[in-house]
């Protein structure tokens, strides 16, 4: 018996359902289990809603969702060795697990939702990116998803706060913070996990929010801060040449010095020139 409920500790579990980590899959799993409940705290109070957990392979923060008062959880799991070990979880929370055995990347999970939504995850390095995109760029504002909890390794969850000025500071940062609150609330050190990975990992909690914090056609923005950090040594009235034959001048109206290169602007400067280049 665990801890944080009835089930066998998370060691027995993998060797019971002999669930060898495969280095294909990125499995790294948790497992201790007062630090994947600590985890899902960060989520907020789950007690309303349902959660969206990806990649739960042998399980251990889902029973932390559950154990920590999630209202119900659906699970999508890549791996079908894992999921014999996932039904007994269903089995102690009866009604609460739903598991898909499927790919993140394919599945449409929201038949199976019901508002409000959270999201939590331990992911591979790339599906965990991937998705992340996705999440933060759907047709709508506001998304599905109060919240995203989501592990990445550190030096992804840095480019996702950072800040204007900083080596960090790209498309991924503009895009998240430009309709999320975002912040790291966890750092967790390679001997976390098992197997250990060769960095440092981080949990990044992310809030949507109503509105975007600045006026913006999202698909301008998109395109004019991926043209700018493309060529992020080059000043921004060469790197956005492409934008608007009168780069110069929308800059300038925007209130962006030409010779200033894109790590130095920042997301309200870059919503002002998206809309300076929209009224063409
Ligand atoms: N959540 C577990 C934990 O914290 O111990 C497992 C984390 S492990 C880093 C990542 C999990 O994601 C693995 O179980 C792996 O099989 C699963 N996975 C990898 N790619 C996936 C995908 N495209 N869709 C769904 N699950 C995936």
């Amino acid at each position: 018996m665990s801890t944080i409920d009835s089930l066998p500790p998370l060691r027995d579990v993998i060797e019971t359902h002999e669930l060898l980590a495969r280095k294909s899959l990125g499995q790294n799993f948790l497992l201790d289990l007062n630090l994947t409940a600590k985890i899902a705290r960060q989520a907020g109070d789950l007690s309303e809603c349902d959660v969206l957990e990806i990649g739960p392979g042998p399980g251990g923060l889902t029973r932390g969702l559950l154990a920590e008062g999630a209202r119900r959880v659906l699970a999508i799991e890549k791996d079908p060795r894992c999921m014999p070990a996932l039904a007994e979880i269903a089995e102690a929370y009866p009604g609460q697990l739903e598991l898909i055995n499927g790919d993140a990347l394919e599945v449409n999970p929201l038949s199976h939702l019901t508002p409000p939504i959270r999201v939590a995850a331990n992911l591979p390095y790339n599906v965990g990116t991937e998705l992340l995109v996705r999440w933060l760029t759907p047709k709508e504002w506001p998304p599905y998803w109060q919240s995203l909890t989501l592990m990445f390794q550190r030096e992804v969850a840095e480019r996702i706060i950072a800040q204007p000025g900083s080596k960090a500071y790209g498309r991924l940062a503009l895009l998240a913070q430009w309709r999320a609150d975002a912040r790291i609330v966890m750092s967790l050190p390679p001997e976390a996990f098992s197997p250990p990975p060769k960095v440092h990992s981080a949990v990044v909690h992310l809030t949507a929010l109503e509105k975007p914090r600045f006026e913006a056609d999202a698909k301008t923005l998109s395109r004019v801060v991926a043209a700018a950090f493309n060529q992020r040594r080059k000043m921004l009235r060469a790197a956005l040449k492409g934008q608007a034959p009168d780069i110069e001048d929308r800059l300038l109206a925007a209130g962006i010095k030409p010779t200033e290169r894109a790590e130095q602007v920042s997301l309200e400067e870059f919503c002002a020139l998206a809309r300076e280049i929209k009224k063409t």
